[in-house]
């Protein structure tokens, strides 16, 4: 039987052991198993890998902690603006969902634009509206509220007009290390077939109407049967700018370097030299995986049908 892979992030950052406490930490791993096993089980079964990332996605969109769906970061206007994509590495079909409200999955929503459509990208009212045809599940404002977030959106929220103080240094602590949270999920399924997903929240504080690279094919989200399956996590602007994911694919078709090799100078160099925080998980056809970020540390996870299990947070 060929290699059946899963791998998971819960977003790059200054995450640092010495913020945590054995608590948080505890529920982070816990949240990061439970997605690895439920769609590891997917794969086990059989099930595709679009089917595995969705599985994986709707489990840590559900989980508070996350900065996708219920917990979701504030926008400057104090609500939730969420983007999602998947992508399939068969036949490249791809759907995605900009500055959604209210859609309890918006992995739901951006797997609903895939299939039934004729289109890849909804933005606002438009993927709002579809998500109500299509019987997608909403919830009420209050469903999406954490007090985490809420506190952290409160501490920077005016920060716009001033250049911050950098001697507070919990503010600046709140600043650094809270900023990202998306989720991501990349597959390679027993066909051979691998898909990449990803969905957020964004960035606190974000202008409203603004969107990341989480929901953009190619540069937070792709995947391709011929070279890999990618989903990012850091600083939006940067990995938009690079077109980070599917220059990773690129890489590899052109050059002919392999999965971590790609992501390695995406990550390590091309990201690192535009300041571009963060980093991606990958997956190639053959099951190979990798896990790179530039950043103090990344929530993943990663599972094979070769042994390796995974779960981590820190560098
Ligand atoms: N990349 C996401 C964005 O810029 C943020 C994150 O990864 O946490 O919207």
């Amino acid at each position: 039987m060929s290699t059946f892979t899963i791998a998971i992030h819960g977003g790059a950052g200054t995450i640092l052991k010495e913020d945590m406490t054995p608590e948080i930490e505890e529920a982070y791993m816990n949240g990061l198993q439970q997605a690895l096993d439920i769609s590891y089980a997917v794969l086990k079964e059989g099930g595709t890998a679009v089917n595995a990332v969705k599985a994986a996605l709707v489990l840590l969109e559900d989980n508070v902690l996350f900065n996708a769906g219920k917990g979701s970061v504030f926008t400057k206007k104090g609500v939730q603006e969420m983007d999602a994509a998947i992508m399939n590495g068969i036949d490249l079909s791809a759907g995605a969902v900009a500055g959604v409200r209210n859609v309890r999955n918006p992995i739901e929503l951006a797997t609903e634009v895939m299939r039934n459509s004729n289109h890849v990208f909804l933005s606002g009212k438009g993927a709002n509206d579809f998500a109500i045809k299509q019987g997608i599940k909403l919830e009420p404002d209050e469903y999406f509220f954490s007090q985490f977030r809420y506190d952290q959106w409160k501490a920077i929220r005016d920060s716009d007009n001033y250049s911050l103080d950098h001697t507070n240094h919990h503010l600046e602590e709140l600043l650094r290390d809270k900023k990202f949270g998306t989720v991501g999920a990349v597959a390679c399924d027993v066909d051979g077939n691998i898909a990449a997903g990803t969905s957020t929240g964004g960035m606190t504080n974000k202008k409203y109407g603004r969107i990341g690279d989480s929901p953009m094919i190619g540069a937070g989200t792709y995947a391709n049967n011929k070279t890999c399956a990618i989903s990012c996590t850091g600083h939006g602007e940067m990995f938009i700018m690079s077109v980070a994911a599917y220059d990773v694919s690129c890489l590899m078709e052109y050059k002919g370097l392999s999965l971590q090799d790609a992501m390695d100078v995406v990550v390590n160099k091309k990201l690192v030299a535009i300041q571009g925080e963060g980093g991606m998980i990958g997956v190639d056809a053959e099951g190979n995986a990798a896990l790179i970020f530039n950043s103090a540390g990344m929530y993943r996870g990663v599972k094979n049908n070769r042994g390796l299990a995974e779960v981590a947070i820190y560098k």
